[in-house]
């Protein structure tokens, strides 16, 4: 898709974030708006706030201050609720399950899904997305290459039918040519009607995916705009598209 979103219902909103460490302040007050349908990015470089950000919406770390809210609900701070409010994360990492099977790491997806007879469908949409897990279904997850484990990370999410689907750093550690047909996949499942927000230190690739983006720069969001207006902005051109992945090493203050 490539409207805006703007005329579309909110669905994911972060108002006023904080979150903290110790000592360690994460996130300083970040808001952002996820309407229904879109790719929406949040770039920026190491240590930025990332995959706080993206835990703190998963109830995995401590939300200090501010309000989340999943289509108009306050989201639960506790993680199995937030996945049953239609939200969940593929990791930074994958963190898939290595001495379990394919298979059963997808199923660990649907767990909080209970008994719901749909399931079975949702194994079949996972497997005609990414059609190596099918094939690798009695394998450990342990086993599988990088960009195996990546799709698997990104299967066991979907098994929980998000309506919005978290990724953090999809692209870490794999080959360009991996990243291209992840990236294809992402394209698909947003046009199959799941909403997405990514974080990204690859801030080109994921910019070129998404239809809006936010530029998060240690714990405060410094930019937003549509991908395009990102992608043209002299600033974030210099702090983050320079060098590809390693482009965020050379990040300068946008503010
Ligand atoms: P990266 O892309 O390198 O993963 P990021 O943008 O995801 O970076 P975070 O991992 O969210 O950034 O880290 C934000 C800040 O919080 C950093 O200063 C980091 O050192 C700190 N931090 C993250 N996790 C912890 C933790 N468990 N304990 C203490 N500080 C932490």
């Amino acid at each position: 898709m490539k409207e805006t979103g703007s005329e579309k219902k909110v669905l994911l909103e972060v108002n006023d974030l904080h979150v903290s460490y110790g000592a360690i302040r994460a996130l300083s007050g970040v808001s952002l708006k996820v309407f229904e349908g879109e790719i929406v990015s949040v770039i920026g470089s190491n240590g930025a706030g990332k995959s706080t950000l993206m835990s703190a919406i998963m109830g995995m770390v401590r939300r200090e201050k501010g309000e989340i809210r999943m289509d108009g609900a306050v989201l639960d701070a506790r993680s199995y609720r937030v996945v049953q409010q239609g939200v969940s994360l593929s990791p930074e990492g994958r963190k898939v399950f290595a001495p379990l099977t394919v298979l059963e790491n997808l199923r660990m997806g649907a767990f909080p899904r209970g008994k719901d007879p749909r399931v079975e469908d949702d194994l079949e949409w996972v497997f005609s997305l990414f059609p190596r897990l099918r094939e690798r279904t009695g394998q450990y997850a342990g086993t599988l290459s990088g960009g195996e484990q990546q799709m698997l990370a990104i299967g066991r999410a979907l098994m929980s039918r998000p309506r919005v689907l978290l990724l953090d750093e999809p692209s870490l550690g794999l080959a360009p040519i991996i990243i291209k047909d992840i990236f294809k996949e992402l394209r698909r499942i947003n046009s199959e009607g799941v909403t997405i927000l990514l974080v990204e230190q690859n801030a080109r690739q994921a910019l070129l995916l998404s239809n809006r983006g936010y530029v998060l720069q240690t714990g405060l969001m410094v930019q937003e705009g549509s991908s395009e207006e990102l992608l043209a902005n002299a600033d974030i051109k210099a702090a983050y598209l320079g060098g590809g992945r390693g482009g965020g090493k050379t990040t300068r203050a946008l503010t």
